[in-house]
């Protein structure tokens, strides 16, 4: 069984993103937990994650996977900026345990100018701020592009993060197909060598969900920009093969393509087609 969803928009409920993702035959689905610019999240109505706990529950679903704003920036130089991240990480953390038991992934950020070393020492800080022993929640860092002064575009810089988490046991991490290829992954040419690399490097183990993407720019652009699914420089065939290799296929995929619902739809149900279980 293929594990596919697609981001889907929160502001009709939560049960509502469950009905939409099984009526384009997806399992799973992103969201974002509150608008991605803005800061203010909606209440939470219990009974609405409680019903939509219920819908997954029946229809089999697996994990799903709430998104940060991705204007938070957890590692920036100003403190105000970091302070930020860190309430509103916390307050998403919180709410999201009326959904045991899913996942919540991040982008790391950008450090702006002040240095890897502390942009990483700032994300570490984060976490072992936000991270509580009780939680159900796995908290994942997202593998980014390397555009900018973006920090977690190797696979060592998220291990190094990963070492001085205290609750390490609540974080792993969310690999961007998009995103890895442009930092420099060749995950057309040799998908087997990336991911012996991320084995060695971070361990498979860690590895809890997958952002399905194509990607407008070529190996190694450091650019950010998905496209659909067969249309950009990564191709049908090296995104078939991801979903269906043997250390991947168990994952949860999400589509992150520039798409409305009924394009996911058609997207998903290609991949169905093309999973050999
Ligand atoms: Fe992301
Ligand atoms: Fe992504
Ligand atoms: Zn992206």
């Amino acid at each position: 069984m293929l594990n596919i969803g697609c981001h889907l928009s929160v502001s009709k409920g939560y049960l509502h993103m469950g009905k939409e993702a099984l009526s384009i035959g997806a399992n799973t689905f992103q969201f974002f937990t509150r608008n991605p610019r803005g800061s203010k999240a909606k209440a939470i109505d219990a009974r609405d994650t409680a019903g939509l706990a219920a819908f997954m529950e029946e229809h089999q679903f697996a994990p799903i996977l709430g998104h940060a704003p991705y204007t938070l920036n957890p590692c920036s130089p100003d403190p105000k900026v970091r302070e930020f991240a860190q309430m509103v990480m916390a307050d998403d953390l919180e709410r999201f345990e009326y959904l045991p038991h899913n996942l919540y992934t991040f982008h790391p950020g950008s450090h702006g100018g002040q240095g890897l070393i502390s942009g990483m020492a700032y994300i570490v800080e984060l976490l072992n701020k936000v991270l509580r022993p009780e939680q159900t929640t796995l908290v994942l860092l997202e593998t980014m592009s390397g555009k900018g002064t973006e920090v977690g575009s190797s696979f060592k810089e998220l291990k190094a993060i990963l070492d001085q988490v205290e609750l390490v046991d609540k974080a792993g991490v969310c690999l961007d197909t998009c995103h890895i290829y442009a930092a420099g992954y060749d995950i057309v040419g040799d998908l087997d060598g990336v991911l012996e690399e991320f084995d060695r490097i971070i361990g498979l183990e860690k590895l809890k969900a997958v952002h399905l993407n194509d990607s407008m720019h070529p190996l190694s652009s450091h650019k950010d920009r998905h496209a659909k699914i067969g249309e950009g420089t990564i191709g049908f065939e090296a995104i078939v093969k991801v979903i269906n290799h043997p250390k991947l296929k168990h994952l949860p995929f999400f589509l992150e393509t520039p798409n409305k619902v009924p394009g996911y739809g058609e997207e998903i149900k290609r991949l169905r087609e093309a999973f050999r279980g």
